[in-house]
């Protein structure tokens, strides 16, 4: 079997989960397997070989799994994005419109640099209005969006439009 069906074959529908309507993909089927992790990661990882990439931020939760694997796999700093008053220390945040209601988020101040190109990854990509959020903090602490990774993109939903003033380059593992 490929990869992409091998990890198609252990990502889990839930079905109503969180709420009535939602079809949940759950990956975390996919942890229990080490070897499949790795190449996962190095899929992730090859896409973005020759472009040039300072950081990984990943989108808290499922965000850090592949996120810092993926990080380290490039030998470059891993930075996690949390949801508010989650992080310690002193935070750029940025607020974003819901199905109902609003979501803010959190970068750390000091975890990249200005100029840096920042790879944002998530487990992922839906309607599009988490990543582009990360990529405001990240354009906060004046760097750049280099692109973006998902492990699951569901195409129907059109999230790249969201992307797209940010950063041309979306790869993802796998489409829905
Ligand atoms: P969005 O901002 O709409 O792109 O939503 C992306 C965020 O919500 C990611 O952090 C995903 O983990 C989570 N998410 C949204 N829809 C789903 C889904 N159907 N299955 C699993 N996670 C989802």
């Amino acid at each position: 079997m490929n990869l992409v069906d091998k990890v198609k074959s252990k990502i889990r529908d839930v079905k109503d989960f969180p709420k009535p309507g939602i079809v949940f993909k759950d990956v975390t089927p996919l942890l229990s397997d080490p070897k499949l992790c790795i190449e996962i990661t190095s899929a992730l990882a090859d896409h973005w070989q020759d472009a040039q990439v300072d950081a990984v931020v990943g989108i808290e939760s499922r965000g850090f799994l592949f996120g810092m694997l993926l990080a380290q796999s490039m030998s470059v700093p891993f930075v996690p994005v949390r949801k508010q008053g989650k992080l310690p220390w002193k935070t750029v945040e940025f607020s974003y419109a819901l199905e109902y209601g609003e979501a803010t988020i959190e970068m750390h101040t000091d975890s990249i640099d200005p100029n840096w190109n920042v790879l944002v990854h998530d487990d992922l990509l839906a309607t599009g209005g988490t990543a582009a959020a990360a990529a405001q903090l990240v354009n906060k602490l004046s760097a750049s969006v280099a692109g973006f990774s998902f492990l699951v993109e569901l195409e129907f939903l059109n999230g790249k439009e969201q992307l797209d003033p940010h950063a041309k380059d979306v790869k993802s593992l796998i489409y829905y």
